[in-house]
Order: structure tokens, then C-alpha cells, then sequence
């Protein structure tokens, strides 16, 4: 399970006195962030905290950094990348909410003595509210004088353009349309294929929306499922594809920003 994947850098399951000895180091400390949003028929509703901790996971496996629990909970969903929030299951959080809990965790860890820290995001809607969390603690921290670099990622920036050119022959719709889609559902069939019911798959259809967000949402444009473009070709191969090539780069990425 998710839950014991490379125990040995989670912070939960850690003891304090472990984690004091191993900050020494100045590790790098990985805070996946996700959401509780329907995935379509076939997919948990946990898919986007599932996946940003499996990368999250991987990324300080390479790095020898240190895991914290995710944020499994996430900012609201918009109908153009994640079917909006008219359907049951969406739980979602108020920016102010999301945005709060990122500066208290980030102000905790510098308390800690922790200097460098990425967030994984995997959910399109946290973006802005996990930057003003971010923003909100640099400037808590500067205060006090202590310094803290943060990096904040969407995982999905870092697939090779090859990579995804293979997989969509030319047809690639774009990351906020690929909710619940080929690459999502591919990466949790190679990860969590007991998750994943093949059988719910909906006939491929796909979002047509106007270039503007309607309030109070309408889900007009959504396909019923949930499911915003074709998923049908999803293959625990192509997932295993993707989140090596992904974790890769993010790794090689990160070692440039920290010149490690
Ligand atoms: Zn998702
Ligand atoms: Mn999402």
C-alpha cells in the first residue's frame, strides 16, 4: 500500500528523535499535495494525492530526502480541469483553508531547523493557493530572520514532451483535460491496479467547454462520467513509462535548484 511505500523516509512514521538525528543532514523535506475530487467511474477519488505521494515518494528516494504526510485534500474543482464540483465525493477546501495550512506546516518545519523544501502538487486547482501559503511563510520567516527555499512543482511539467508525443501520437489534449484520463488512469494502474476498475470505464468522450468558467457552476460541457477525455489506451506499461521518465527529471531538476 501507498502507506508503507519507502517508509523509511516518512516523517509520520518516523520517531522524533529519528527525524532530529536525520535533519542534521539537511535533507530535502517533500510535501505531496493533492485532493478528494471524483476520477471518473474507474478511479478513486483519492487519485490526485495518490499520485503526487508516489512522486513525492520516488523524488527523495533519489534525492535521500525526507516525507511528509500529503495534504489529501485540495482547493475546488473547476469543470475545465476536474469536472467542477457538482458531483458526490468532490470535498473540497477553501483557498483561505488550503493556503493556511501550507504556512502553518512550512512555519513548523523551519522551526524544526528544515532549510529546503519541495511541494508536489498534483491536483491543477492548488496551484495558487499553495504559492500564497509559500509567500505567506517567506514572509512570516523573514521576519525572524530564518531562511527557507521552497520549490513548488506540478509533477506533470516534468513528462518528457517525447514521452507524451509517444503516447498520443500528436493527439495530447492538454494536462487540465486529462482529468481522470489516459495519463492518470495509466499511472494508478501501475501503481494501485486493485484501485482501478477497469470495467467502469466510460466510452471516451470529452470536455467541450467555452474559453471562460461559469459561477454558480453549471457542469454544462462535462461528460457525465466525470472522465474529460479519452482513457480507453491507458496502460500500466505507459504508467510505469510515465513515472519513471517523470520522476527522473523532477530528480534531475531539483538537483540543479539545490546544486546537489
Ligand atoms: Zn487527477
Ligand atoms: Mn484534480
Amino acid at each position: 500500500m501507498i502507506e508503507t511505500e519507502y517508509a523509511h523516509r516518512r516523517i509520520d512514521l518516523m520517531s522524533w528523535t529519528t527525524y532530529r538525528d536525520r535533519l542534521k543532514d539537511d535533507p530535502i523535506i517533500f510535501l505531496p499535495a493533492g485532493a478528494l475530487e471524483q476520477h471518473g467511474p474507474h478511479l478513486p477519488m483519492g487519485c490526485d494525492a495518490i499520485l503526487s505521494a508516489a512522486m513525492a515518494a520516488r523524488a527523495a528516494e533519489a534525492l535521500d530526502g525526507l516525507q511528509l504526510p500529503g495534504l489529501r485534500y485540495g482547493y475546488k474543482s473547476q469543470s475545465r480541469s476536474g469536472g467542477g464540483q457538482l458531483f458526490p465525493g468532490t470535498t473540497s477546501l477553501d483557498g483561505a483553508t488550503l493556503t493556511a495550512m501550507l504556512r502553518d506546516i512550512l512555519r513548523e518545519l523551519a522551526r524544526h531547523g528544515a532549510r529546503r523544501v519541495v511541494v508536489v502538487n498534483g491536483h491543477v486547482e492548488n496551484q495558487w493557493f499553495l504559492t500564497e501559503g509559500i509567500d505567506l511563510a517567506l514572509r512570516d520567516l523573514a521576519r525572524s530572520q530564518e531562511e527557507m527555499r521552497v520549490v513548488r512543482c506540478e509533477y506533470w511539467n516534468y513528462t518528457p514532451q517525447a514521452v507524451l508525443e509517444s503516447m498520443f501520437e500528436g493527439a495530447f489534449p492538454g494536462v487540465d483535460l486529462e482529468h481522470a484520463a489516459l495519463l492518470e488512469t495509466s499511472m494508478m494502474l501501475a501503481l494501485q491496479p486493485h484501485l482501478v476498475d477497469l470495467d467502469a470505464l466510460p466510452e471516451d468522450a470529452t470536455g467541450a467547454f467555452p474559453g471562460h468558467d461559469v459561477y454558480p457552476q453549471t457542469g454544462e460541457g462535462v461528460p457525465s462520467s466525470g472522465v474529460l477525455a479519452p482513457a480507453r489506451a491507458a496502460s500500466a506499461e505507459k504508467g510505469r513509462t510515465l513515472i519513471e521518465s517523470t520522476v527522473a527529471e523532477m530528480a534531475a531538476a531539483l538537483r540543479r535548484e539545490f546544486a546537489i
